[in-house]
């Protein structure tokens, strides 16, 4: 039996703002959907704590046994500097400030953010698709939404009636922001936007002349708005209805509340069951902000080269320590924080290798199915990762005491807690042991030194030692090659 049938998930929606059980569109699959980045800069130590959750809840989704259609888009056209569809486009900019094709830009972050995912150990979505990818399905929906009459052109333009969508929607039922309120305290438009009313957004940008990226439609030479591309995507891939969307907090509003409004629009139904929303991270308790300096690069965290860190931190210990936090409160970055964090995953890996070397008893002396349970409990619980690895520090304790005899566990029990302990560790959490890496330098030494042994060997003419060391080696896939250099070898 698959263990989602067992397995009560619980999930706070933001849109009703209370947990709620999770019941999917289509029994035994998920289809979740969360806002990728845009590709005009590194990739950004904020965005990935938002990532990293999702990964986690991908990976606890997938443990439970559904089958998961994980969408992550990369926005590479229509991202405007400021949220009121003024100011350049980002990847444009950049482009023209680099004197470079806007392509290259998109490829040299995009290259960026999949290496930085890579190094803290992130598992792929299953579809990342492009916004220039799907152009022509964006077209496709401005025109659904003007065919029912909730979107106007003005100058090459198509905007989106935020005014005429509320009266029989509503528009801020995601951010909790009245449009009542919102029309009453706004200036009136100064005459230089094409807008109808200042809440309405952009479907469709008409390009100036010196704008690199642009494609034909109907309306103008243009770029498509940055909120149509999630419901374009998330629609194409996941259906009019799906089950999770996630993404920052700060994308509530406008991004989501947007996504809500063109897609309802289309469909007639909500688009998302269950709105997911990770909260800020701080530095040093400070904003991070390129410009005060505060500000940290993820892969600089690894590297240790930075003002802000005493040292150099591996990614399992940044995972180990964003997962100490609540995905809904406040993460503080810190060298205190995370030396704090070193440690404690230090104690938990050690743990492990511990209790791989226990010898089991005839009786067990606490039930591993209770510790078990709470594990799962927490995980079910809105994804608690913080209560989950609580247990696990629960579990560490009994380690200790049955490496010393004051706890028993018979063969079977034994079984079960390490599958337990490895499943969320390192599956679920995406830890991985950083002392293995430690163990593959000690395995090239002994490599070496069994190489230097059968040159020695092949010098005295032992040919008989010789051959036994390199086929005895290839037996369990180490393979050696003599070249002109000496000899060298693969590991299979
Ligand atoms: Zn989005």
């Amino acid at each position: 039996m698959e263990l989602y049938k067992e397995n009560q998930l619980k999930i706070y929606n933001s849109l009703t703002k209370q947990k709620e059980f999770f019941k999917p569109v289509h029994e035994g699959h998920v289809g979740m959907y969360v806002c990728g980045p845009t590709v005009y800069s590194n990739a950004h130590l904020g965005n990935i704590r938002t990532f990293m959750f999702f990964d986690v809840v991908y990976r606890y989704l997938l443990h439970l046994g559904y089958k998961v259609r994980y969408v992550r888009n990369i926005t590479d056209a229509g991202h405007l500097e400021n949220d009121a569809d003024e100011g350049e486009d980002r990847i444009s900019k950049k482009a023209r400030l680099e004197q470079i094709e806007p392509m290259e830009v998109v490829q040299r972050y995009t290259v960026d953010f999949h290496n930085v995912l890579k190094k803290y150990n992130f598992l792929p979505p299953s579809i990342e698709p492009t916004a220039t990818g799907h152009i022509v399905e964006q077209i496709e929906m401005i025109k659904q939404i003007i065919g029912k009459g909730l979107a106007y052109e003005v100058n090459g333009s198509v905007y989106f009636d935020v005014i005429a969508y509320n009266e029989k929607n509503k528009y801020g039922i995601l951010s909790g922001r009245n449009i009542e309120d919102a029309i009453h305290n706004t200036r009136a438009l100064d005459g230089q936007s094409d807008k109808k009313n200042p809440q309405d957004f952009a479907l469709w940008k008409k390009a100036d002349e010196k704008h690199i990226m642009r494609w034909s439609s109907p309306w103008s030479d243009g770029f498509p708005g940055w909120h149509l591309e999630c419901s374009v995507m998330s629609t194409k891939y996941l259906g009019e209805q799906f089950d999770i969307h996630g993404g920052g907090m700060d994308l509530k509003f406008p991004h989501h509340e947007c996504e809500i409004a063109q897609s309802k629009t289309c469909s007639g139904v909500d688009p998302v069951n269950y709105w997911m929303h990770t909260n800020m991270l701080l530095l040093n308790s400070q904003k991070m902000a390129k410009s005060t300096g505060n500000f940290i690069l993820p892969e600089q965290i690894l590297t240790g080269e930075n003002t802000i860190l005493n040292k150099a931190f591996s990614a399992s210990v940044v995972r180990f320590f964003n997962m100490q936090a609540s995905y809904r409160s406040v993460l503080d970055f810190s060298s205190d924080a995370l030396l704090a964090a070193e440690k404690g995953y230090h104690k938990l890996m050690e743990a492990i290798t511990i209790l791989s070397n226990i010898t089991p008893s005839k009786s067990s002396s606490f039930s591993v199915n209770d510790w078990e349970k709470k594990c799962y409990d927490a995980m079910n619980d809105d994804f608690n990762t913080p209560i989950l690895i609580a247990h696990l520090f629960e579990g560490v304790k009994y380690i200790h005491q049955l490496k010393e005899n004051k706890e028993l566990l018979t063969k079977e029990d034994l079984t079960l807690f390490q599958k337990t302990i490895n499943t969320f560790v390192f599956d679920v959490l995406g830890l991985l042991d950083d002392s293995e890496e430690d163990n593959s330098e000690k395995l090239t030494g002994v490599i070496d030194l069994l190489i230097e042994l059968r040159k020695e060997a092949r010098e005295n003419r032992d040919w008989a030692m010789s051959d036994k060391i390199r086929d005895q080696l290839a037996a369990i896939g180490i393979e050696l090659k003599d070249g002109r250099e000496g000899t060298s070898y693969t590991i299979k």
